[in-house]
């Protein structure tokens, strides 16, 4: 009976701590508040700078942060419009580039985007900044490391442990937050799972176009990225991330909605 009463207690826990993705509507576990991830993450970005080397191309660099403030200035709008501004609170909005060939991007809790010179070739301009860049910060607005940490939480400790550990236990947290999101790993950032990665692609077209970017530049985009991994390795960014013919014939279909957004 006992049993039976904290299972209930604890299942109304998990429905309680559910959140809402913005865009899409999709429910999400929220078992680990913002407010404790967010400190964490941004000690560990301010690891990998240390560890890194940031580009010496201004040229570059001046356009990875110009086209991530342009996007992160269009999304707040639009949170602000929708009423979800609370879910900012605590961002801190970041974006750098690593001088690294890894062919690869990614985008810790709160906001802290990093990009490495190896990808950016393949952007070839503004306009495929902008693809991966919408991407990387619907992976912070849908608060994907979030999920994975809740999820990871609950594989863990199962039901009944849950609602004891919630909140008390700073170093498992830590702990959750560097196996979610993989930092301080020559990958950056372990995959997401595929409903991950779909999603960062349909809310990442919608911000690249809200921000004045056309989103029929995402499948071009993924077209040059798969041209260049055909007889090699493949990039990081492809091993992460779904297979590009997937995701440009995704694309395409969600291009028609993306395109209400469109600001020229
Ligand atoms: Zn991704």
């Amino acid at each position: 009976m006992i049993k039976k009463i904290l299972l209930l207690l604890v299942v109304g826990l998990i429905l309680y701590s559910c959140t809402t993705v913005p865009v899409t509507g999709r429910r999400q576990l929220s078992l680990v508040p913002n407010s404790e991830i967010l400190p964490l993450s941004y000690d560990q970005y301010q690891q990998v700078l240390k560890e890194n080397k940031l580009s010496d191309n201004k040229e570059w660099s001046a356009m990875v942060k110009n086209v991530g403030r342009k996007i992160q200035g269009s999304v707040e709008q639009y949170m602000k419009q929708k009423g979800l501004s609370d879910q900012l609170k605590g961002y801190a909005w970041e974006f750098n580039l690593i001088e690294s060939e890894t062919v690869n991007a990614w985008c810790m809790p709160g906001g802290k985007v990093a990009f490495y010179t190896g990808i950016m070739p393949i952007c070839k301009d503004e306009k495929g900044v902008a693809v991966v860049m919408g991407h990387e910060i619907a992976h912070a607005i849908a608060n994907h490391g979030r999920e994975r940490m809740s999820e990871g939480l609950v594989a863990q400790l199962g039901l009944s442990s849950l609602s004891a550990a919630l909140g008390q236990n700073p170093t498992m947290t830590k702990q959750l937050l560097l196996q979610s999101v993989g930092v301080g790993t020559q990958l950056g950032m372990l995959a997401f799972s595929r409903t991950h990665e779909s999603e960062a692609d349909q809310i990442g077209l919608i911000f690249m176009a809200m921000a004045g970017y056309d989103p029929h530049e995402a499948p071009k985009f993924w077209e040059r990225m798969e041209a260049q991994s055909s007889g090699q390795r493949p990039p990081e960014f492809l091993s992460t991330h779904p297979h590009p013919e997937t995701r440009i014939a995704d694309l395409k279909k969600q291009i028609p909605e993306a395109m209400k957004y469109y600001k020229r």
